[in-house]
């Protein structure tokens, strides 16, 4: 078994930016780019996206374009392959964003509403950025069997049950969470992206903070994401190097 697995280690893995961590990927970075298409096309057509000359877009787009520069300073080999692109979803009822393999970003008028400042907004924007970067999605895809099947049609069309199955591996459709180590590394990568782009990396704990006291109903986002209470420690001790990170881009 132990043969096994360093063969396949050997042919699929490949290791994060930023962290330095070993990750089994069966895909090359041109199918997160082609697959997180295909899942954006798909997903934005069951959605009311608002256009571009909206409020709500432009106050998006310059985040974006600061975060975009930021991951592309940080990250220069992968972010150069991605197909940047992104939307407001008009949906107050969710409090949500999500970054798709390749750079689709689509944030929701509920996340918008939540959040108290555009730091706050930038730091939810970095996580989602950063799990497109740490490629978390076609990690996750090649821990499964559906891999194999949506590796098989590569060369040609996706079916809808291809599809399907690479939404549920980015998080889409049936909202699985990613591990734990998942979400650590996306709130590591992040803090220091959004505090590249000269956001405020304070922000970020404040977010998870003022998300768990909320009461009723669980926000969308936080249902899919880890517990706060140990991640906020775990930003915490990240502050000091993010705040440096900070002042360097000013
Ligand atoms: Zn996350």
């Amino acid at each position: 078994m132990r043969i096994y697995l360093s063969i396949l280690c050997l042919a699929a893995c490949t290791t994060v930016p930023g962290t330095g961590r070993t990750q089994f990927n069966l895909f090359p970075l041109s199918e997160d780019v082609r697959l997180g298409e295909v899942a954006w096309k798909n997903t934005l057509e069951s959605e009311k996206v608002l256009p571009v000359s909206s409020p709500e877009h432009q106050r998006v787009d310059q985040i974006m374009q600061r975060l975009v520069a930021a991951t592309q300073q940080r990250h220069p080999n992968l972010a150069a392959s991605f197909h940047w692109e992104w939307r407001v979803i008009q949906d107050d009822s969710q409090v949500n964003a999500w970054c798709l393999p390749g750079g689709k970003m689509a944030v929701y008028t509920g996340m918008m509403n939540f959040v108290t400042s555009d730091d706050q907004l930038a730091a939810v924007m970095g996580h989602e950025i950063a799990h497109a970067v740490a490629r978390h999605g076609t990690e996750r895809l090649s821990q499964t069997q559906a891999a194999q099947v949506v590796l098989a049609a590569s060369d040609g069309e996706l079916n809808d049950r291809e599809i399907r199955m690479a939404e549920s591996a980015f998080g889409l459709g049936i909202a699985l969470p990613f591990s734990r180590a998942h979400e650590h590394e996306a709130d590591e990568l992040g803090i220091y992206i959004a505090a590249s782009a000269g956001y405020e990396p304070k922000a970020a704990i404040d977010l998870w903070q003022a998300m768990q006291q909320t009461t009723g109903r669980t926000p969308e986002f936080l249902s899919t994401h880890p517990s706060p209470s140990s991640r906020a420690a775990k930003l915490t001790a990240l502050l000091p190097t993010a705040e440096r990170i900070r002042d360097r881009s000013k």
